[in-house]
C-alpha cells in the first residue's frame, strides 16, 4: 500500500462545506463525475489528432454506469485522457482552481449563506464523498502503460498505488455507496439522474451490468441520454431545464444564468455559439488569472476552454461554447493567437452580448424577468473595464452603464441622467472616491446640490481609467467635481447667492498669497473657489492632472512619491475665510497656523491619512485652548 499523503489544507475545509451544504442536494455528485468524464474525453479526443495512436483499437469514446449491488459500489468510468499518479495527487488532493483558498476565508459559518455562495464555485470530484465512505479512482494516461489508483475517505488524505487491474483506457471511478446512499444502485434512479442532469454530454452514457475490472460492463448496455451536442440541436428541442444543465456544467456554476444566447450564424464565417451570462458573481471575478468560460469546438471536437482571444476580458464572466466550421481540426492551439477567423468570431460574439444586455436592460422590472440592475451591480466594474480598452464598443458600454448618484438611492442610466440635467447645465458631473456615503458629504459637492444638479458618484476603482478615455454621453462631457473647472454659474435657482462674493477682492487675494506662502510644496496653488457654499477650504485635483482619488491610488502603487498636484480652494464668503482675510498684520501667525489645519481637515474629508498627524494634534490643542481663553490674550 501507498504511503498516506495527506490533503492540502484547504481540501478539508471544501470537504465539509460541501457535505453541509449541499447534502440535500447530494444526487448532483452523478453529474459533477460524468462531467469529468466527459472532459476526459474531449482532452483525449484532441490529443488524438495530432497523436492518433493514443486511441489504440477504440477509435470511439463512451461513459459507462455501473451499479454493483453486491459489493455496494457505484462506478463512473470513461475512455478519456485518464491521469498519472501525480496529477491524481495534484488533482484530486488540492484545490487546484486559483482563489478558491481566499474565497474561502470570505465563507461565514451560516450555511445558508454559504449554499448562496458555493453556487459561485463548482465543487467538482468532492461531491462523491457526500454518498461515499471511500472512493477509488483508477487511471490509465493516454500513451502510458502502468495503472494507478487513488483511494481516500474523504477526511484523512489519500492513498496513491500501482494496479494490476484492468484499465484500457481512460479513468474509472468507484464509489463505495453510505448505507443511507444505496438509492443511487437502482437503475431507475441512476436513469432519472442522467436524463435530467447530463442529456446535453456529448458522448453516450452507458448504464449495465458489472464486469471483472473496474468500470468493465457485461450484457448489453443501456444508452441514457441523447448524446449529440446541445448546441447543434435545434433550439424547440431543448428544455430550459437542460440549458441550465448545460451551463451548470460549462460554468462549474450553480447559479441560474440570467440569460442564454444559442445562434447559428452562416456566411462568410460559419459557426454556433451557445453562451450564458451569470446572474451570480463567480468567487474568482477579480482573480486576474481568471478567464472567460467558452469552450471552443471545431465541428462538434473540443478544442480549447483556453482561448482567451475569443472574447474581450471585460466580458470574462460570459461561458458556453463556440463550435466553428471553418478553422481546420488539426488547427493547433498557438496558432489560434492572433487567428483572423477567431477575431471575427470574438467580434461577433461581443456584438451578440451586447445586444442582448441591451435588451434585458429595456425590459420593465417584474417578476420572473432577468433583473438588469441585480446584473449590474454584480458585474458592471467588470463591464466598465471595456469602457476603458474596447473603443470601438465604448459608447454601447456607455449606455449600458448604470450609476450611483446625488438622485435618489437607486441606480440610474446616463440617458436617464440626462433628461434630469437643468437648464444651462453642459456637463455631466462626477465626483469620485471610496464608498457613496462618503461621497454624498464631499464639500466639492456643495455649489451642485445647492443648485439642485445632479452628481454621478463613482466608486469603482476603474473609474479613473475610462473618464479620461471616454466621449461622454450624448454630447455632453464628463466633468470631475475634483478636478474639473465647474461652472454652475448659468444653472437658474438653488440657494447660492453670487453677488456676496465680489469678483475684485484684493482682502482675499493678500489671503491666498499669504497662505501659499504658508503651505509652500504641501499643495500646487491655493484659490478662490466657485464650488464650496458651505465648508471653508477643499482640495481639488490640478485640471488637467490626475483626478484626486487617482492620485492618491497611484501613490498608493508606489507610482507617485507625493500626492503634489493638488490644489487648495477656498470660500470667499466663508466667515473663518473672511477672518482671516481681515485679520491685522500682527496674526499674521495665527492665520498661518489657521491655513495649516484648513488643509489637514481637507486631507481628513478626502479621506487620507495627514503627513504630520503630531503637528495636527498640536495645533489643534493650541486652537481648542484658545477658544477657552477671554478673546484678545490669546497666545
Ligand atoms: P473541475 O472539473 O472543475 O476541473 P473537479 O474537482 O471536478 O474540477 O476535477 C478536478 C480535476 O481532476 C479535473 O480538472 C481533472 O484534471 C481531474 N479529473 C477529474 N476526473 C477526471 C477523469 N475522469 N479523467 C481525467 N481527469 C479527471
Ligand atoms: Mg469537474
Amino acid at each position: 500500500m501507498g504511503e498516506r499523503q495527506a490533503f492540502a489544507a484547504d481540501v478539508g475545509r471544501v470537504l465539509d462545506l460541501v457535505i453541509h451544504s449541499l447534502y440535500t442536494h447530494r444526487e448532483i455528485f452523478l453529474r459533477e463525475l460524468i462531467s469529468n468524464a466527459s472532459d476526459a474525453c474531449d482532452k483525449l479526443r484532441y490529443e488524438s489528432l495530432s497523436r492518433p495512436e493514443l486511441l489504440g483499437e477504440r477509435p470511439d469514446f463512451e461513459i459507462r454506469i455501473v451499479a454493483d449491488k453486491d459489493k455496494g459500489t457505484l462506478t463512473i468510468a470513461d475512455d478519456g485522457i485518464g491521469m498519472t499518479p501525480d496529477e491524481m495527487a495534484a488533482n484530486l488532493g488540492t484545490v487546484a482552481r486559483s482563489g478558491t483558498a481566499q474565497f474561502l476565508e470570505t465563507l461565514s459559518g451560516d450555511a445558508k449563506a454559504d449554499s448562496q455562495l458555493i453556487g459561485k464555485f463548482g465543487v467538482g470530484f468532492y461531491a462523491a464523498f457526500m454518498v461515499a465512505d471511500e472512493v477509488a479512482v483508477f487511471s490509465k494516461k493516454a500513451g502510458v502503460d502502468s495503472t494507478w489508483v487513488w483511494r481516500s475517505d474523504g477526511r484523512t488524505g489519500f492513498t496513491l498505488d500501482e494496479t494490476d487491474a484492468h484499465v484500457e483506457r481512460g479513468t474509472a471511478v468507484v464509489l463505495k455507496l453510505k448505507d443511507d446512499a444505496k438509492e443511487f444502485l437502482e437503475a431507475g434512479r441512476i436513469k432519472d439522474l442522467i436524463r435530467t442532469y447530463s442529456d446535453h454530454v456529448a458522448f453516450p452514457i452507458r448504464l449495465g451490468e458489472p464486469g471483472e475490472a473496474p468500470g468493465a460492463q457485461t450484457g448489453e448496455p443501456e444508452q441514457i441520454n441523447t448524446a449529440s451536442a446541445l448546441w447543434r440541436r435545434p433550439k424547440s428541442e431543448i428544455t430550459d431545464e437542460q440549458y441550465t444543465e448545460f451551463y451548470h456544467h460549462s460554468a462549474h456554476a450553480f447559479d441560474p444564468p440570467l440569460t442564454r444566447l444559442h445562434f447559428s450564424v452562416e456566411g462568410v464565417l460559419t459557426y454556433t455559439g451557445l453562451l450564458f451570462v451569470p446572474s451570480m458573481a463567480p468567487f474568482d471575478l477579480y482573480d486576474p488569472h481568471r478567464r472567460h468560460g467558452v469552450k471552443l469546438y471545431v465541428r462538434r471536437v473540443f478544442i480549447t476552454d483556453h482561448l482567451d482571444d475569443l472574447l474581450p476580458r471585460y466580458l470574462r464572466f460570459v461561458s458556453g461554447v463556440v463550435d466553428s466550421d471553418d478553422l481546420q481540426l488539426n488547427v493547433s492551439r498557438e496558432t489560434l493567437q492572433k487567428n483572423a477567423i477567431v477575431a471575427k468570431m470574438r467580434q461577433g460574439l461581443v456584438k451578440r452580448v451586447l445586444d442582448e444586455l441591451e435588451r434585458i436592460a429595456k425590459l420593465p422590472t417584474e417578476e420572473g424577468s432577468p433583473d438588469y440592475l441585480a446584473f449590474w451591480e454584480a458585474f458592471g466594474a467588470v463591464l466598465k473595464e471595456g469602457m476603458y480598452e474596447d473603443g470601438a464598443n465604448r459608447e454601447r458600454l456607455t449606455k449600458l452603464a448604470r450609476f450611483r448618484s446625488t438622485h435618489g438611492d437607486g441606480w440610474t442610466s446616463l440617458e436617464d441622467y440626462a433628461a434630469r440635467m437643468k437648464p444651462g447645465q453642459d456637463a455631466i458631473l462626477t465626483i469620485s472616491g471610496d464608498n457613496v456615503e462618503a461621497l454624498k458629504g464631499s464639500p466639492q459637492l456643495e455649489q451642485a446640490k445647492a443648485k439642485g444638479v445632479e452628481v454621478l458618484l463613482l466608486t469603482d476603482a476603474i473609474d479613473d481609467f475610462w473618464l479620461p478615455v471616454s466621449d461622454g454621453f450624448d454630447g455632453k462631457p464628463f466633468k470631475s467635481l475634483t478636478r474639473d473647472a465647474v461652472d454652475l454659474s448659468q444653472i437658474e435657482g438653488g440657494t447660492t447667492d453670487e453677488a456676496e462674493a465680489p469678483v475684485d477682492d484684493p482682502t482675499l487675494d493678500r489671503l491666498l498669497a499669504r497662505m501659499k506662502l504658508t503651505l509652500q510644496d504641501a499643495v500646487k496653488d491655493v484659490r478662490r473657489s466657485k464650488r464650496l457654499t458651505e465648508s471653508a477650504v477643499c482640495l481639488v485635483a490640478d485640471e488637467g492632472g490626475f483626478d484626486l482619488r487617482f492620485e492618491r491610488f497611484l501613490k498608493q502603487h508606489k507610482q507617485l512619491d507625493a500626492l503634489a498636484g493638488r490644489i487648495l480652494e477656498v470660500n470667499p464668503t466663508h466667515p473663518l475665510i473672511r477672518a482671516m482675510a481681515e485679520a491685522p498684520d500682527h496674526e499674521a501667525e495665527r492665520v498661518e497656523e489657521l491655513a495649516r489645519l484648513l488643509l489637514d481637515q481637507a486631507r481628513v474629508v478626502e479621506g487620507e491619512p495627514l503627513p504630520d498627524p503630531g503637528a495636527f494634534s498640536r495645533r489643534m490643542g493650541r486652537l481648542l485652548q484658545a477658544s477657552l481663553q477671554p478673546s484678545g490674550t490669546a497666545p
